[in-house]
């Protein structure tokens, strides 16, 4: 997956979510897209692509579960702060990410080890 593709589902899912919630307002929308984005284009900022070994803790299906975890914590959390909105959908664009590389063909690693492939 090439940053345009991420970036190309981040979008839909953030229109979809959108659409979900009813947002009508344009700066929650943009602050949502924003949210969304950034969490989508994180995974490759923390493990930058550069060669089919970049799939380390931070794509792994480990680091997945955990952001499963927070996501509805964040969610919960975001009714009494609402910055956690933010974190929140800064998640669903993290998680969009890695479901994203887990559908390509070198997938996704189970944990980090010792940084040699591990699927
Ligand atoms: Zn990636």
């Amino acid at each position: 997956m090439n940053g345009k593709e991420h970036s190309g589902i981040s979008l839909i899912i953030m229109i979809l979510y959108g659409l979900f919630l009813g947002l009508i307002n344009k700066t929650d929308l943009i602050w949502a897209c924003v949210g969304v984005y950034l969490g989508g284009i994180l995974p490759d900022i923390l493990e930058p692509p550069l060669d089919y070994t970049h799939r380390q803790y931070f794509h792994s299906w480990e680091f997945l579960k955990r952001l499963g975890i927070l996501l509805p914590i964040t969610f919960v959390l975001s009714i009494f702060f609402q910055w956690m909105l933010f974190v929140f959908l800064i998640i669903i664009g993290y998680i969009a990410h890695l479901l994203a590389d887990s559908t390509t063909k070198m997938g996704l690693p189970r944990v980090q080890r010792k940084g040699r492939w591990n699927k």
